[in-house]
């Protein structure tokens, strides 16, 4: 990013720590085969590109802060009511919500040590203390870890960048285990396999789940996030975000959430695709002797002794390939891939034959 490492002298002295979050990197569009940001490959369906072009004239007049339509077609989707429902621009926006509403500096936050990159951030931001709580050494979550924390639980289910998920009674383990703070399970890529615990808000007070259009519903550039809560954590959101930003979802991207809800068979078939083109990878990486964890995500989280993860990074984006590489101790000898199409899954497996059938 250019000039991220310039401060001015009025910077907030609090916040002279801040390392901004780094986002995967968007090359010019063609240039790359493009899987270091977990995008589906597959287009919004048609009728949410027709939804989105016949609101364009009606631009001039400002957004539903309230996302009528929209709340109304997804809670009947989600079969839960519209009070327990709101709609955010992108979900690491309603994250930044739930860091204003409930965690006050006496309790802070915890998450695992190996998650979502932007928790570190928004810790920081928010000047929320955090506990990182280590993962086990095959990279999973150990529930136990996070009962009775005193402080709010932030979880993404399944973790990023690992792809392993916790099973739903696990979830509710440390849910029940928590019954006076909040717990919060990012679910940005749950309809990839794992077991969503939005049911569970029915039952549980302290229970926040997050959900994002951006990945399954092929929408990552319209910015559509949601929380699914009991009405009074609802309304604790809606607060922040009416002293925020009323108007923080636009209405084309209304207008195509909302389109976008009449077409589950459009997205059954593209998930489809993807959890057809992450078996097949897994099993071309099994046979190169890659380590590759048991992903339930639109990713795969991958290692070789074979090559370093940064040269291997390097050779593949060498070959038009781009995929994630974190430099932290513990991740960087691994990759992570996202899941395209299988012609496009193909393609990768057969360039890291061509690289490490070189390598020595
Ligand atoms: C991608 C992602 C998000 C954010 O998605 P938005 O595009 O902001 O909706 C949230 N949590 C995790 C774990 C993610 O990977």
């Amino acid at each position: 990013m250019k000039g991220v490492h310039f401060m001015s002298r009025f910077f907030s002295k609090k916040r002279s720590g801040l390392k901004s979050y780094t986002p995967g990197e968007q090359p010019s569009l063609g240039e790359f085969l493009k899987l270091n940001t977990n995008e589906s490959p597959f287009p919004p369906p048609h009728s949410a590109v027709k939804a989105a072009s016949s609101h364009v004239p009606h631009l001039n007049l400002y957004n539903d802060t309230k996302c009528t339509r929209l709340t109304e077609v997804f809670a009947r989707h989600k079969d839960v009511l519209e009070e327990n429902v709101i709609f955010s621009n992108g979900s690491d926006e309603i994250l930044a919500f739930c860091y204003l509403a409930f965690c006050d500096d006496e309790g802070g936050i915890c998450y695992p040590d190996i998650s979502y990159g932007f928790y570190d951030v928004f810790s920081e931001l928010f000047l929320t203390p955090c506990e990182v709580i280590p993962l086990d050494k095959d990279f999973k979550i150990n529930p136990e870890h996070y009962y009775n924390k005193g402080k709010t639980v932030l979880i993404a289910n399944p973790n990023a960048p690992t792809g392993i998920a916790l099973s739903l009674t696990e979830i509710e383990g440390i849910i029940e285990h928590n019954r006076d703070n909040i717990v919060i399970i990012d679910e940005a890529y749950v309809d990839f396999g794992a077991e969503s615990a939005a049911p569970l808000t029915k039952k549980y007070d302290n229970l926040i789940v997050v959900g994002t259009f951006s990945k399954s519903r092929n929408m990552a550039g319209a910015r559509l996030g949601y929380a699914i809560a009991c009405k009074e954590l609802i309304a604790d959101l809606n607060r922040v975000k009416f002293s925020f930003n009323p108007y923080n979802v636009n209405s084309i991207t209304q207008a195509i959430g909302s389109a976008s809800i009449e077409e589950d068979d459009y997205y059954k078939e593209c998930i489809g695709e993807v959890i057809a083109a992450r078996t097949e990878f897994v099993k071309a990486l099994d046979g190169m002797s890659f380590n590759t964890l048991p992903s339930l995500a639109n990713f795969v989280f991958t290692t070789t002794d074979k090559m370093e993860g940064e040269l291997l990074f390097e050779r593949l984006k060498e070959h038009k390939i781009l995929v994630r590489h974190f430099k932290t101790d513990r991740l960087k000898n691994h990759l992570r891939i996202s899941i395209g199409t299988r012609e496009q899954m193909q393609h990768v497996a057969k360039t890291l034959e061509k690289i490490l059938g070189g390598a020595k």
